[in-house]
């Protein structure tokens, strides 16, 4: 049975509970929801990855509720000091050699000599980790490969009974997943886009950043993997006009885009069309992605055209999940 409550004091003390037990728990993140478990107990983190049906080759973000918590796991650079300083709490994950002295488990890094940490910027998920008193590991909290949850009741519907406890924050401030920075060699490399940009990274380190965002030869993150995201019907991307049977996932206005063979994309029945912003905000976009692909993502449609999406701040992040939504 999954029950998923308002996180009160009591409900944050029970899921604390739950994680030191060893159990997993659902809570929001500023990103995306985010299935925990201690990072610091293998049985735990093994019990994660089979309710997610994730290969245990792709490691997990250990997140903290402040830096104290997470020094000891990792050998800190300047960059890394600087990144916390300024980003944390925040949606960006930072990449970096495992100390001698880490308690997060072998497991939750994949078995790799590296680890990926985070100290989220939302209160809930804060007050578990504190209350806890362990990192916790939380990958996105839904089934392997499919879209990602920015509301509780996407949780239950993916994960349904794998998961005791869901903590209903209501939906997510961004809706993507954090920024990952790969700080384990010289340069400094973005793996996952997000809602921090490489200019952003850059401007604080005073060092240059690059993309690195897949790697299909020799992935230096697991999870670059091209098809993530996906929806149950087919992705058609930078659309300027509609097929027949299409559902529409608009970006502005739609007042020119017609449909082949007849008629105006702003016809369209309710549950035909999203609009991710009407106005053309990024932001705004990105919040609503997952969600509004979702309520699109139904057998009666052919497919989910997309319009195009400025490839400029959050619009990169926006248009990688989108790739990978789209690969077959
Ligand atoms: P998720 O947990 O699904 O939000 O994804 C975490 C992201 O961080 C994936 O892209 C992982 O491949 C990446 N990641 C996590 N830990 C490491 C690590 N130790 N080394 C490289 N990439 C990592
Ligand atoms: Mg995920």
């Amino acid at each position: 049975m999954t029950k998923i409550a308002a996180p009160t004091p009591d409900v944050i003390k029970e899921a604390a509970d739950l994680i030191r037990a060893g159990d997993l728990v659902a809570f929001p993140t500023e990103t995306v929801y985010g299935l925990g478990a201690d990072a610091t107990n293998g049985e735990a983190v093994a019990k994660l990855f089979a309710a997610k049906g994730r290969p245990s080759f792709n490691p997990l973000i250990s997140h903290g509720a402040n830096l104290e918590m997470l020094l000891g796991e990792a050998d800190f650079d300047d960059r890394a000091l600087a990144l916390a300083d300024k980003f944390w709490p925040g949606p960006l994950t930072i990449i970096l050699p495992k100390s001698q002295t880490a308690r997060i488990s072998d497991l939750a890094c994949a078995g790799l000599k590296t680890v990926a940490l985070r100290i989220p910027d939302h209160a809930v998920a804060l007050a578990l980790i504190k209350k806890s008193g362990v990192p916790i590991a939380a990958p996105s909290a839904n089934a392997s490969g499919t879209l990602s949850p920015t509301a509780p009741h996407h949780v239950a519907d993916s994960l349904g009974g794998a998961v005791p406890l869901i903590l209903a924050g209501g939906a997510t401030q961004f809706g993507l997943e954090s920024t990952v920075v790969d700080l384990t060699g010289a340069e400094t490399v973005i793996v996952r886009a997000g809602a921090l940009t490489a200019e952003d990274i850059s401007d604080c380190i005073g060092l240059s950043v690059t993309y690195e965002l897949s790697a299909a030869d020799k992935p230096r993150s697991p999870g670059q993997m091209l098809r993530h995201y996906a929806p149950n019907i087919p992705i058609r991307l930078k659309v300027i006009d509609l097929e027949k049977g299409e559902a529409l996932l608009a970006f502005g206005s739609t007042k020119f885009m017609g449909i082949k063979g007849g008629g105006k994309a702003g016809d369209l029945p309710p549950n035909q069309i999203r609009n991710l912003s009407e106005t053309g905000d990024l932001l705004e976009a990105a919040a609503n992605l997952f969600s509004y692909i979702r309520a699109l993502d139904k057998p009666e449609h052919t497919r989910i055209a997309v319009m195009d999406i400025p490839n400029t701040g959050i619009g990169i992040a926006i248009n990688d999940r989108l790739k990978r939504a789209s690969e077959t």
